[in-house]
């Protein structure tokens, strides 16, 4: 066969299915859209554990009139003009490619309103290219409700995968959303969860808080601080650059870390990440100080977005830091680490008595 250009209509598959692998890539982008639309409240329900779908409802700005037919097209979207722009955006989303591959991979409906329409909004509905296909007006308070249904329809063996292992990619859903319900403050979010018999549960929430520490009460308890210690400390990586570090650790003592990883959230920037370098210099530094446990990590890096490349990967989730900088940030977090652990009273290192 000749080398030839694949359709248009292929590409597309083609790289809808790399912006949407799972459910909770999903569930990512619609948050990350609502968050975008500066909503204070968030609700988000699966249903039957998102096999039967999904809906987000925001009461963020809404949507105009003017951008329903390019809503959903590929490439569109009103957070990024262009390429110089990406070195600082302050979105989460900059793609415009989350909607147009939902489009493509399952069924969308789209009721928004803004400030201006509210009570009016309308309901949206629109093809696999994303294209509108009808718009009918409705009831609506301000923000945007999308619902999702059909996850998977063209890609049998995605959407198998989701049927056999739905309880561990719903999951996955919480463990990601864990990680924006943690560090988004001053917004109330609930994940619901639509079980077979109909019954509607809170799965997990937060209640507009101004503290993190708040975040923490509400999604693990009040026992969810218990050993945790403060952390705010400037990493100074050169003249021109700093990097600050805020959140909370486990302290070292034994009984105060946890048996597994199962609480350790990174982000930069306030960006939920995945940083498995940091992740794993952390947790071996913690052995040393507390040799049964694993700590409770939440920990958002402030970096200077010239040492960043967010757009590595389709879902924004792998973070690049320039080579010269990684390794420098390595070894000042390795230092700070060492002396935040390396208390008197917290040393837990056994010691042969005699
Ligand atoms: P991106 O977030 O990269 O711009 P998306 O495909 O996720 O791309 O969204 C396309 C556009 O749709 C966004 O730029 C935004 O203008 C609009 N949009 C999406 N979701 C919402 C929402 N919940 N509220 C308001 N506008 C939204
Ligand atoms: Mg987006």
């Amino acid at each position: 066969m000749s080398v030839r250009r694949i359709s248009e209509n292929d590409v597309h598959n083609i790289t809808s299915g790399q912006v949407i692998t799972d459910l909770s890539n999903i569930v990512k982008e619609l948050i990350e859209n609502a968050i975008d639309a500066n909503s204070n409240s968030i609700n988000i329900t699966f249903k039957r554990f998102g096999l039967e779908g999904i809906e987000i409802q925001d009461n963020g700005d809404g949507i105009s009139i003017d951008d329903f037919e390019n809503l959903c097209k590929k490439n569109f979207t009103s957070k990024l003009e262009n390429f110089e722009n990406l070195i600082n955006v302050k979105t989460l989303g900059f793609r415009g490619e989350a909607l147009n591959s939902i489009c493509n991979i399952s069924q969308i409906v789209i009721t928004t309103a803004t400030s201006k329409d509210a009570p009016k909004g309308w309901e949206l509905n629109f093809n696999k290219d994303g294209e509108l296909i009808d718009k009918k007006l409705i009831n609506h308070s301000k923000g945007t409700l999308i619902k999702v249904t059909d996850l998977f329809k063209n890609l049998p063996v995605r959407k198998l995968n989701l049927e056999k292992n739905y309880k561990k990619e719903f999951q996955k859903c919480l463990q990601l959303l864990t990680s924006y319900l943690l560090i988004l403050t001053n917004i109330r979010i609930i994940i619901y969860n639509i079980d077979i018999s109909g019954k509607k549960k809170i799965m997990m929430k937060t209640t507009n808080n101004s503290l993190i520490k708040d975040n923490i009460i509400n999604i693990f308890g009040s026992t969810g601080l218990q050993g945790l210690e403060d952390v705010k400390y400037d990493l100074n990586l050169d003249d021109s650059y700093t990097v600050s570090l805020n959140g909370l650790l486990s302290d070292s003592s034994i009984g105060n870390g946890r048996l597994s990883k199962d609480r350790q959230f990174l982000f930069i920037n306030k960006r939920p990440i995945e940083f498995k370098k940091i992740i794993k210099l952390i947790n071996s530094i913690y052995k040393k100080f507390n040799y049964l446990q694993y700590p409770m990590i939440l920990l958002n890096f402030e970096i200077h977005e010239h040492l960043l490349d967010i757009n590595v990967t389709p879902d924004k989730k792998t973070v690049l830091l320039s080579n010269k900088y990684e390794n420098i940030l390595l070894g000042k977090l390795e230092t700070f680490l060492e002396n935040f652990w390396d208390k008197a009273g917290t040393y837990n290192i056994p010691v042969n008595e005699n």
